[in-house]
């Protein structure tokens, strides 16, 4: 790699490429601890606090930083930086560094730079992403492989290579991440769906988003594999406009394909080269339709990697789902409560709903991303009974809603939200937390709100 000669002043080993990091949460921390393994000269900036177990890190491996501000000098004296994912392009430093022209990459750039020969299944998508990683570093190491589950639910994939490298890495890609690449390429790419989220910080251009996530195939080769789903009409229409050379692997639930994956009735059936694989669908662990095409993508990725068919149907049987995705959390008095709160924008929503057999009464709020909720509208008529909001700002809700359902009230906290819904539950219903929102604004993150949640139910 090019190092350039540094002139700031500013840098203690003067010829050493100088590796300046915005953000130092998981993938932030990942890429210093990888950057100085590898002989840069790393700091990292972080523009808020960063947590004690990570500043330990840095302190433990001598990394620079800073925490609170973006110090100018220190920042645009690089010659690279690596972007975090949570860091948005209109942060006022992010613009400084674009407008001096320094080289931006992604964690994930970096962690490929240095992933020598080990190979990479990567997943993306608006929903479902963590599911369906999880799910395919479960069938691997069902089968045996050396791999790693790394992005959001691991390790990030920059630590992972840094501290524990693996001949497979599973990885889940946000399109912030991908935003940034230049060079990575997953041998197996994955790319679930594509619905509106996140559009603030794509200029609110669902285009620019679509382009972001289909950056997944950006560097493929014609021997890589694509599965996607053939089912979402945002995805088949973009790639109609595309030339990719890899070798394309639809699924689908609406019709049959000739390589792919598509289900039948109650049976899943797989193509892949010569392999034919059927299992029925009642014998996935994962259960509603949502799942149905996570647990397809998932084995498609398996077989296409040449894993065993006994090997695939086993790990898909005992698959252990995650916290926070359609948790049951418990039954108290005839009323069953579902975690799910890792739904933070509306399509998460709609499929929540969907796999509803019950009347429901449903928590929702949080941040609004720019939610359209006529979007979950005809589903919300015909199966709730009641809207708890749970936000600070709770108007567009029920400016929405509140022709919609019978009944919507407001409501501040985790605790008060379960209270109400349960006064307003009866015996056979579902009180379901899933938000359509962020959860900023009044929890640390969708894990606390979820959390916060479950202890609610359980002192009821
Ligand atoms: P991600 O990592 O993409 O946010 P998760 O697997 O954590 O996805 O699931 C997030 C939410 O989306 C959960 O509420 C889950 O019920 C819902 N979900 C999971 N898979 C899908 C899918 N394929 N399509 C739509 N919603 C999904």
């Amino acid at each position: 790699m090019e190092r350039v000669k540094d002139t700031s002043g500013l840098n203690d080993s003067p010829g050493k490429h100088r590796l300046v990091i915005l953000g130092a949460g998981e993938s932030g921390i990942g890429a210093g601890l990888l950057g100085k393994q590898k002989g840069y000269e790393v700091f990292v900036s972080d523009g808020g606090p960063i947590k004690e177990k990570y500043k330990q890190e840095l302190i433990d491996n001598g990394i620079d930083f800073e925490e609170g501000r973006h110090t100018a000098e220190k920042i645009l004296s690089a010659d690279e930086i690596v972007k975090s994912p949570g860091i948005p392009e209109r942060n006022e430093m992010m613009q400084q560094v674009r407008a001096k022209g320094i080289e931006v990459i992604s964690e994930i750039e970096l962690a490929y730079r240095f992933k020598g020969d080990s190979r990479i299944i990567a997943i993306t998508g608006s929903n479902g992403k963590s599911t369906t990683t999880a799910l395919i570093y479960h069938i691997c190491e069902t089968a045996g492989l050396d791999c790693a589950l790394v992005g959001n639910i691991g390790y990030s994939f920059a630590k992972q290579v840094a501290e524990k490298p693996a001949a497979w890495y599973v990885a889940e890609i946000s399109s912030f991440q991908l935003d940034d690449i230049k060079t990575f390429r997953a041998e197996v790419s994955v790319l679930l769906n594509i619905t509106e989220d996140h559009l603030d910080r794509y200029d609110h251009s669902f285009e620019k988003y679509t382009n972001s996530k289909f950056k997944i195939i950006q560097n493929q080769l014609p021997g890589d594999s694509f599965i996607y789903c053939d089912d979402d009409d945002v995805i088949t229409k973009k790639l109609a406009l595309l030339t990719t050379h890899t070798n394309p692997l639809p699924f689908s639930m609406k019709h049959e394909v000739k390589k792919g994956g598509y289900i039948k009735g109650d049976q899943m059936m797989l193509r892949i080269q010569e392999e034919r694989v059927s299992m029925s669908i009642y014998d996935f662990a994962l259960k509603g339709k949502h799942n149905n095409y996570n647990t397809m993508a998932a084995c498609i990725a398996a077989a296409t990697i040449g894993i065993r068919k006994e090997k695939i149907r086993e790990a898909v049987k005992d698959f252990q789902s995650l916290e926070h995705r359609m948790e049951f959390v418990a039954t108290v008095r005839g009323v069953e409560f579902i975690n799910d709160s890792k739904a933070t924008n509306v399509n998460s929503t709609w499929f929540a709903l969907e796999s509803m057999q019950k009347p429901t009464v449903l928590i929702l709020g949080g941040t609004d991303k720019g939610n359209d909720y006529s979007l979950i509208a005809d589903l919300v008529k015909e199966k709730v009974k009641a809207i708890i909001c749970m936000g600070v700002d709770n108007k567009k809700l029920l400016a929405f809603f509140k022709d919609i359902v019978p009944v919507i009230v407001e409501t501040k906290t985790a605790r008060d939200a379960v209270h109400e819904c349960f006064r307003l539950s009866a015996k056979g219903d579902v009180v379901l937390l899933s938000p359509a929102c962020a959860s900023f604004d009044l929890f640390k993150n969708y894990e606390d709100r979820g959390k916060q949640f479950k202890e609610a139910v359980k002192e009821l």
